[in-house]
């Protein structure tokens, strides 16, 4: 059983051939594997540490295909389920040269949604060490209720657990109610990371200290706020740094994120007490995940640029 899981939305992103466009400008779309959790998953595998996958894709050629990615990349589908009644999730996604994405999900609905609290396997869930998870599976039932006996059963187990909100605003019914849910969740995540484009909506007018206090004040252990090309931002409460980020030529940023997450996730398995972390501990991770992050921007499409330790190590 895969130590590390990863629940969630898995997709076909349509990225534009051309970049700088908005996607009315767009040309044409090539095919790649999408979802943040999912990509998460295959980044923890590149980086040798034994990942699954937890969610649900159509009955089609779209979801045979996601499924065979994973599984091309070791990621265990034991729990990736094909849905009978509706189709794999697609999104078309133009990034702009500022970085800001425009992006449009066919979801009406997607079968990302459709997982069922019935369909997760809570020994599966509890033989993991790790449970990494996000906010879109949130969005709806019945994958809402599904997420949660996720998040639940893995917080009994005795796991460690992974958020990153992923703010996709544009699936949810209303601002408020994704608000909602997005704090719903954190108090049960012991390593958050917010990207600094989402940190305001999800911390309101609260200044920067005030939402690190917030989080933390749940029981958040380690947080990070990544920045970009500028790095990241992390805080444990006891130990806290800015990492500069490294300068690279950029190709497409789509995915730097779950880069990030992913190996800080793997660097962050050999240390049990995450409060008692010191900065000689957590900078030369932090650096070490801002080179998974650059290196992600080096390819067009999230899972072809998820690095290996070999690569982060000799761009570092
Ligand atoms: P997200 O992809 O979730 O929006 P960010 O854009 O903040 O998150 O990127 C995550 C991490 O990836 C950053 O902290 C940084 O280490 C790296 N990164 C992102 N964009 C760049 C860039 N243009 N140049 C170098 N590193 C980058």
């Amino acid at each position: 059983m895969p130590k590390a899981l990863c629940i969630g939305e898995l997709l076909i992103d349509f990225v534009s051939t051309t970049p700088d466009v908005t996607l009315a400008e767009a040309p044409g779309f090539v095919k790649a594997p999408g979802g943040a959790p999912a990509n998460v998953a295959v980044g923890l595998a590149k980086l040798g540490v034994d990942a699954g996958f937890i969610g649900k894709v159509g009955a089609d050629a779209f979801g045979d295909f996601l499924r065979e990615v994973l599984q091309q990349n070791s990621v265990d589908t034991a729990y990736l389920i094909a849905d009978e009644t509706s189709r794999t999730t697609l999104a078309f996604v133009a990034t702009r040269s500022d970085g800001m994405k425009d992006i449009t999900f066919y979801r009406h609905p997607g079968a990302d949604i459709q997982l069922a609290p019935d369909e997760i396997d809570i020994g599966y869930i509890q033989s993991a060490e790790l449970l990494h998870y996000g906010s879109v599976s949130l969005s709806h039932s019945p994958s809402r209720e599904a997420t949660l006996h996720a998040i639940r059963s893995a917080k009994a187990g005795g796991a460690r657990l992974s958020y990153d909100p992923n703010l996709r605003l544009m699936l949810w019914d209303n601002a408020d109610n994704a608000k909602r849910w997005i704090w719903e969740v954190m108090p049960y995540a012991d390593v958050v990371k917010i990207s600094d484009e989402e940190w305001e909506f999800v911390t309101g007018d609260a200044d920067f200290e005030e939402g690190i206090k917030r989080i933390l004040g749940l029981g958040v252990k380690l947080l990070v706020v990544t920045l970009g090309e500028r790095g990241c931002y992390y805080t444990n409460g006891f130990a806290d740094g800015f990492i500069d980020g490294f300068t690279v030529d950029v190709v497409d940023t789509l995915g730097a994120g779950d880069a990030f997450v992913a190996a800080m996730l793997a660097q962050l398995r050999q240390y049990m007490d995450l409060t008692a972390l010191e900065q000689e501990q957590l900078d030369p991770i932090m650096r070490y995940a801002n080179a998974a992050g650059a290196l992600a921007t080096q390819k067009v499409g999230v899972i072809p640029s998820l690095p290996t330790p070999s690569e982060i190590e000799s761009f570092l």
